[in-house]
């Protein structure tokens, strides 16, 4: 029989004793329902003593043992001490993990920072309190934008897309760069990540320096070899048989001066990491400009169209803009046998601004479509070098949309085409007053 059943039946024992022998005692006396009365009272008090002992000891039951009860009262307490004990265990349990996690957390070479829905601090290891100088207790349950005041890092926040890091420079105090990435997690919470990424960005900071320092000195000789060029060239008394050699010098001089050109516009482009102007662009007179251009080519596809879809204007950096956009064109000319056409195509829509080149030329084989805005990637080596291509057009072009807040999608078609969007975002769109298509080829 169980503990529990058998000190319920002593119970009933008990009080059934008791009620017979208070009756007994009461009949004896000609009181038989006083005798019950007097016999249920004592059985209530002693019932009551019982009561009284446990609930004392609950109260002290960190320093007092339990009291030695039998009984139903009995099994209870031994309840609770059970219930306790095992509270107590899992309680160790929990501290002994807790310690373990900070201890691991503490020894991340990362910084971490736990945020709640409303992004205030909830708890950050030590790595975090140094790289971003917060205070043990006094920073927890500030918000984070309060203390990292970084405006990039305070756009990434609002952005919402977290799946690449942002780079922030702290010139505050020591000269630091950190990679901070947030992970969203459980119920709005977020965990931010937070690396020193200072050596990283000394080293690429010295390989820009390198290749713009480099272009810039092979500059001035090459002006000097592509005019001496020049000069024997027109040499009325040239020997026939230089001027193949010669035609080729002068070709590769331009092909390397391109290259030069191009590799200090990238350093330009990477030196500068504030936001670009935001001045509007009249998309129209220049999409009309890269036509002229397209049709003023030696070789050129015998159809150049411009679709205009919106009259608004783009805002940003002019200089910048046209030379993506004429990247794009060109490489759409270069690519395109003169029986082939080409479409330049502008328009806006609630996703933001769009200028897409669309030509119907030699395509890309998909597998080389992610890697073209690498530097110096080209599909076909040979080819590009041929057309006079520096292989840095589309990391340019990828530089700029980022600069603007935009990207590039490559969509190609083996032997039939390709078309090249420039994705720009809403607010880089200024609203025109009026939108229609204008079309002219
Ligand atoms: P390049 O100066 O060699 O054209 P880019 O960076 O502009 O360098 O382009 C990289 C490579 O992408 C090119 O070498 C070419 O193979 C390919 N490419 C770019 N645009 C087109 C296009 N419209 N059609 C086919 N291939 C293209």
């Amino acid at each position: 029989m169980q503990p529990a059943t058998q000190a319920w039946g002593f119970a009933a024992v008990r009080l059934a004793g008791t009620v017979v022998l208070g009756v007994a005692v009461g009949w004896l006396l000609h009181n038989p329902w006083g005798g019950l009365a007097i016999a249920l009272i004592l059985h209530l008090g002693w019932m009551l003593a019982q009561l009284f002992r446990t609930e004392w000891w609950l109260r002290h039951r960190s320093y007092a043992d339990p009291p030695e009860i039998g009984g139903v009262w009995g099994e209870i307490i031994a309840q609770i001490v059970r219930l306790h004990r095992r509270k107590r265990f899992h309680k160790q349990r929990f501290v002994q993990l807790m310690r373990q996690l900070q201890r691991s957390t503490a020894a991340l070479p990362d910084g971490v920072v736990i945020l709640n829905a409303q992004r205030e601090i909830v708890w950050f290891n030590r790595m975090a309190a140094r790289l971003l100088n917060l205070r043990r207790t006094a920073d927890l349950g500030l918000r984070i934008e309060n203390l990292l005041r970084e405006p990039q890092f305070v756009r990434y926040l609002a952005r919402g897309d977290y799946a690449n890091p942002v780079v922030v420079h702290q010139s505050s105090g020591t000269d630091t760069w950190l990679s901070l990435q947030v992970a969203p997690y459980g119920d709005g919470q977020l965990l931010l990540l937070v690396s020193d990424v200072s050596r990283q960005m000394r080293l690429e900071a010295v390989r820009r320096d390198f290749v713009a320092n480099a272009s810039h000195e092979l500059r001035s000789p090459l002006t000097v070899i592509s005019g001496y060029l020049e000069t024997l060239a027109q040499e009325p008394g040239l020997d026939p048989q230089l001027q193949g050699p010669l035609s080729e010098m002068r070709r590769q001089a331009e092909r390397m001066t391109a290259i030069i050109h191009d590799l200090l516009e990238l350093s330009r482009l990477e030196d500068t990491d504030e936001a670009v102007t935001a001045a509007p662009i009249d998309v129209a007179a220049l999409l009309a400009l890269l036509r002229k251009d397209v049709l003023a080519r030696p070789l050129h596809p015998h159809e150049v169209r411009v679709r205009l879809d919106s009259t608004a204007r783009l805002l940003g950096d002019e200089p910048e803009i046209h030379s993506a956009f004429s990247n794009l064109v060109d490489n759409a000319a270069k690519y395109t046998p003169p029986e082939g056409s080409l479409e330049m195509r502008w328009w806006v829509d609630e996703d933001g601004g769009h200028f897409s080149v669309t030509d119907t030329g030699m395509g890309i084989p998909p597998e080389h479509i992610p890697r073209l805005t690498e530097r110096f990637y080209r599909v076909d080596p040979g080819r590009s070098r041929a057309t006079g291509g520096s292989g840095l057009g589309l990391a340019i072009v990828k530089h700029v949309l980022q600069r603007h807040g935009g990207r590039l999608q490559v969509q190609s078609v083996l032997g039939a085409g390709s078309t090249f969007t420039c994705h720009f975002p809403p607010e880089r769109i200024e609203a025109a007053p009026l939108t229609q298509a204008v079309r002219f080829s």
